[in-house]
């Protein structure tokens, strides 16, 4: 008896306790939060095919960050007409510079600039629902796909990570994943798809926007119909929220780079901790994702010229 009334009271005191509260949480707790997170590349937007589009100083590249700004345009729309709360948009090209903050949807929020300690995929927390990486591109080394490259076109040939090469859409979703967050969609040529498909699962939606015909040539989908797709793609992703995983890679970590060339190699063998595999190739181990993955990082930024 005695037992049992002081449940009733403490129930009591508690739903008090609540009610009393309940007037000071802010307005937003009755909608949940959706946090999506895009990074955005610039070789797999519509309508890319050359590094003049994708480069700053040359006469095509103001036509290619528009092109940028409204490929990721499409995915905030689609983010938002699904429920999205908090729309955050990395710049992941280059000077990661490309997208006029003036040109982005006004509801979504705009990381500029490099270095930064994460590159692609800075500004992801635990905090998101879920990522998306738009104009992304396949691999250094893949036949019929625009402007093939990984991290840097003039340093690397190849990044295995435990024994398995990556895109950087592979390195990224690590990244993610190592938050918790799953890369939900994917947009670029259908090479960068089918990548996508074989690294991360068929689940995780694709979105094509170009068909190439070897490394500076393509099909282009009409650039409205692509938009159109990667907005519906996004909504198709966002609506089944939990049928994609994050995708994590199970630690210790072996970072193998492979350079172009030998004195790129040579350079980045002189840390003690850096192990020489062959004469283009080094390699390293790390524990934490992150950590292996800002020494990755540091040992391309730093690599001479070839
Ligand atoms: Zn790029």
């Amino acid at each position: 008896m005695k037992k049992s009334h002081i449940r009733i009271v403490t129930l009591g005191a508690l739903a008090a306790f609540a009610f009393a509260f309940s007037f000071l949480l802010p307005a937003a707790q009755e909608k949940p939060k959706l946090k999506v997170f895009i990074s955005v590349d610039m070789e797999g937007i519509s309508g890319i095919v050359h590094g003049d589009q994708t480069t700053p100083g040359t006469a095509e590249y103001a036509a290619g960050r528009k092109w940028m700004a409204q490929d990721v345009n499409a995915a905030v729309e689609g983010a938002l007409e699904a429920g999205a709360t908090e729309v955050v948009v990395n710049d992941s090209h280059g000077s990661m510079r490309n997208i006029d903050p003036d040109d982005l949807h006004p509801r979504a929020i705009l990381i500029s600039g490099s270095p930064k300690p994460l590159s692609m995929m800075q500004g992801i927390d635990a905090s998101f629902a879920v990522c998306l990486l738009i104009g992304y591109h396949a691999k250094a080394g893949t036949e019929d796909a625009i402007l093939d490259h990984t991290i840097s076109g003039s340093v690397v040939r190849a990044i295995r990570v435990n024994g398995a090469e990556l895109p950087e859409l592979g390195l990224n979703a690590a990244i993610a994943g190592y938050y918790g967050v799953p890369v939900v969609l994917v947009s670029g040529d259908t090479a960068v798809c089918r990548q996508t498909s074989e690294i991360l699962g068929k689940d995780v939606v694709t979105v094509a926007v170009k068909e190439a015909y070897g490394r500076l040539a393509a099909k282009l989908v009409p650039m409205g119909e692509a938009r159109r797709l990667i907005k519906a793609g996004v909504k198709d992703a966002l609506g089944k929220l939990g049928r994609v995983k994050p995708f994590k890679i199970a630690p210790p970590y072996n970072f193998e780079l492979g350079y172009h060339v030998s004195a790129q190699a040579d350079m980045a063998a002189m840390l003690t901790e850096v192990k020489r595999v062959d004469a283009r190739t080094v390699a390293f181990t790390a524990d934490d994702f992150i950590l292996g993955f800002r020494k990755l990082r540091a040992l391309i930024a730093l690599a001479p010229a070839r």
